[in-house]
C-alpha cells in the first residue's frame, strides 16, 4: 500500500488527539514525581513522638522566648512564648524559620583550611603554634554569656578580648564615657516613657527584642489620635516605622546630629528643660539649613518633645549628639529614659576590623558575617553556616540552632535584667564544636560553659532577688535550692531582675560633642546574610520584598 504525505499528517493528528485523551502520559508524570520524591538522599520528615519544649533563641542577643515543636527529637516548628517578659510571644522572621537552618546547604560540617578540607587536630596545632608565636585577639559578638567568660579568661593570658556588637548597643556607648557606667548595663525604659523620639531607629520594624516595642505600641498608641505614647520618627524616608508613627518628620539624610543640636538649643534657650548640658554651638538657622527643615519646625519639635515627659531620644547607631540631647532633656538616669539595669555588667572594648600586631584572630560564631577583619593575622573563624566572602584562614564548624548549651543574658536595649538558659535540645553533628569548647580543650585551667552557668545560677540563688517566669511567676526567694532554680531555667523559664533605679546613672557633659554623619540602622536582615536565611524567612521577606532593606526605602 502506498503511504502518502496526507496519510502521515492524518495519522500524526490522530495520534496527538489520542494522546491528549489517554491517561498514560499523565500517569507516567505522576509516577515519576512520586518516585523522585522517595530517592534515598532526599530528607524525609521525622516520624516519632511529638513534644513541645520551651527555650530561648540564641541566634542573636535578643534571646526571645521560643516554643519548639519536636518530632522524634528534631525541631519541626517554632512559635513565640507569650509569657516571656521581654519578647511577649513575638519572634523575628529568622526565629520563625530557625528550625530549618540546620538543614541549610551552607551548613558547615567539616574543618576547612583556606578552602581545603582539614581536621580539628590540624586546626588545634595551628592555633597552639600561633599562641606561642604572638598575641591572639578573640572577637565575641554576644558579650556577657558563659562562653564570653571563657574568651576573656583565655585572652587575659594570650592577648586581647574585643566585641563586635550591633547598632543598638553602639547607640548606648556615649553614655559610658560620660556616666562611667558600662554601656552593657544600660537600657531604655520605654515602658514608662510618654514621648519617644527616634532618629531613624526602626522601632516598629525590627529594633531591639521583637514584640517589646510593637506590643507596647499596640497597647498604648495604635489607632489613637492622642495616644498615651507618642512616637516621633525623624527619618529621611517613609519607612514602615515612619508610616505608623504618631508623627513623621522627614529630614535630610545624615543630618541627625544637626537636628539634635538644633532641638537642644531651643530646649535650653526657651528654658523648656532645666539646664543640664552645654549650649550647642550650632544655631537653629544652621540646623535648619543642614536638615532641610524650617527653624519653626525645629522649634515646634522641641516644644512637642518637652510637652509630654518622660521623653527619650533613640539613635539608630552610635551618635554622640543624640546622646547629648538625652542629657539636656534630663532623660539620662530618669524614669522613662536611659536607665542602669545592672550592677554586674562589665565594660568591653569594641572590635575594630583593622587589627594589627596580632599573630592570630579567633572569631566566635556569634560575630555577624559582615564583620570583615582587615588583618595579616591568621584568622580562625567559627561558624555554623558559611556566610561566604569573609576572609578566614580556618573555617571551623560550630553548633547550629539548639545544638549547644548556652546562657542568654539581658537583651541589649532592655531596661530590666534577665537571665535564661538555652539548653541543647538537638544532637549536634559529630564534627562540630564551639569556640569555648575549642579553647577549653587547649587550656585545661579554663572553666567550661556548664560550670560558669552553674556558678551564675548559684549567684542568683544566693541574691534571692527577682522572679522566675516559667509556667507561672515565682519569686526567686521561694526557691528552696539552686537545683530547683536550674531545673526551671533548663525547662525554658526566665529570671527577671528587680526594676532598675534610674538615679544610678548620672552623665556629666562639659561641651557639646562634634557632629558625625549617621549610618544606616540595622535590622534582623542586615545582620544576617541572605545566603543562610531559612527558606521560610527567605520566601516571605526576601523574594516577596515584604521587608525592605534600609537603603531601598522610599526617598
Ligand atoms: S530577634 Fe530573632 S534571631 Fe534574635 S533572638 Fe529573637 S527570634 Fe532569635
Amino acid at each position: 500500500m502506498k503511504v502518502t504525505r496526507r496519510d502521515l499528517l492524518v495519522w500524526s493528528a490522530g495520534a496527538a488527539a489520542g494522546l491528549m485523551v489517554t491517561p498514560v502520559p499523565w500517569k507516567l508524570l505522576d509516577d515519576s514525581s512520586i518516585w523522585s520524591q522517595n530517592w534515598p538522599w532526599i530528607p524525609q520528615p521525622m516520624r516519632g513522638p511529638v513534644e513541645v519544649k520551651q527555650t530561648c533563641c540564641s541566634l542573636c542577643p535578643n534571646g526571645c522566648g521560643m516554643r519548639v515543636r519536636m518530632a522524634a527529637g528534631w525541631p519541626v516548628g517554632v512559635a513565640g512564648v507569650s509569657s516571656h517578659p521581654i519578647s511577649r510571644g513575638a519572634l523575628c522572621p529568622l526565629g520563625f524559620g530557625a528550625h530549618q537552618l540546620n538543614w541549610h546547604p551552607q551548613r558547615l560540617r567539616t574543618v576547612r583550611h583556606r578552602g581545603i578540607p582539614s581536621s580539628w587536630s590540624q586546626a588545634q596545632s595551628a592555633f597552639t603554634r600561633a599562641c606561642s608565636e604572638g598575641p591572639v585577639v578573640i572577637i565575641d559578638g554576644y558579650p556577657g554569656r558563659a562562653p564570653s567568660s571563657v574568651f576573656e579568661t583565655f585572652s587575659q593570658k594570650r592577648g586581647a578580648y574585643r566585641v563586635a556588637v550591633g547598632s543598638e548597643s553602639r547607640a548606648l556607648a556615649p553614655y559610658e564615657s560620660w556616666g562611667g557606667v558600662p554601656s552593657a548595663a544600660l537600657g531604655y525604659d520605654l515602658e514608662n516613657a510618654q514621648t519617644i523620639v527616634s532618629f531613624g531607629a526602626p522601632l516598629l520594624d525590627g529594633w531591639g527584642t521583637p514584640g517589646r516595642f510593637t506590643r507596647l505600641w499596640a497597647e498604648r498608641a495604635a489607632g489613637m489620635t492622642d495616644p498615651q505614647l507618642r512616637l516621633i520618627q525623624l527619618e529621611a524616608s517613609l519607612s514602615r516605622t515612619a508610616a505608623r508613627a504618631w508623627q513623621w518628620i522627614p529630614l535630610r539624610a545624615g543630618s541627625d546630629s544637626a537636628l539634635a543640636a538644633g532641638v537642644a538649643r531651643v530646649l535650653l534657650e526657651e528654658r523648656l528643660v532645666a539646664a543640664r548640658g552645654p549650649m550647642p554651638p550650632l544655631t537653629v538657622s544652621d540646623a535648619a539649613a543642614q536638615t532641610g527643615l524650617t527653624p519653626d519646625a525645629i522649634r515646634d519639635l522641641a516644644r512637642t518633645m518637652a510637652a509630654r515627659p518622660p521623653v527619650v531620644a533613640i539613635a539608630a547607631d552610635h551618635n554622640r549628639a543624640i546622646a547629648a540631647l538625652n542629657v539636656v532633656l534630663g532623660s539620662a538616669g530618669a524614669r522613662g529614659g536611659l536607665v542602669r539595669r545592672s550592677k554586674r555588667a562589665q565594660p568591653w572594648i569594641s572590635a575594630d576590623p583593622a587589627i594589627a600586631s596580632v599573630r592570630a584572630m579567633l572569631i566566635d560564631s556569634s560575630v555577624p558575617w559582615d564583620f570583615a577583619p582587615q588583618t595579616d593575622a591568621e584568622v580562625f573563624r567559627f561558624a555554623a553556616w558559611d556566610g561566604g566572602s569573609s576572609k578566614a584562614d580556618w573555617l571551623l564548624p560550630a553548633p547550629g540552632f539548639l545544638e549547644e548549651l548556652t546562657d542568654v543574658p539581658t537583651a541589649p536595649t532592655s531596661a530590666i535584667e534577665t537571665f535564661a538558659v538555652a539548653s541543647s535540645l538537638v544532637k549536634a553533628p559529630p564534627q562540630v564544636q564551639n569556640a569555648a569548647q575549642f579553647l577549653c580543650s587547649l587550656d585545661s585551667s579554663l572553666s567550661t560553659t556548664e560550670k560558669i552557668i552553674h556558678a551564675r545560677c548559684q549567684e542568683l540563688f544566693r541574691a534571692r532577688k527577682g522572679t522566675v517566669i516559667g509556667q507561672e511567676a515565682t519569686p526567686l526567694a521561694k526557691f528552696t535550692s539552686v537545683q530547683k532554680l536550674e531545673e526551671q531555667l533548663w525547662k525554658g523559664a526566665v529570671w527577671v531582675g528587680e526594676p532598675s533605679q534610674p538615679e544610678s546613672l548620672r552623665c556629666e557633659l562639659k561641651e557639646w560633642p562634634a557632629a558625625v554623619a549617621s549610618s544606616h540602622p540595622e535590622s534582623w536582615l542586615t545582620r544576617w546574610p541572605e545566603a543562610v536565611l531559612p527558606p521560610l524567612a527567605s520566601k516571605l521577606y526576601t523574594e516577596s520584598s515584604l521587608r525592605e532593606m534600609p537603603e531601598k526605602g522610599n526617598a
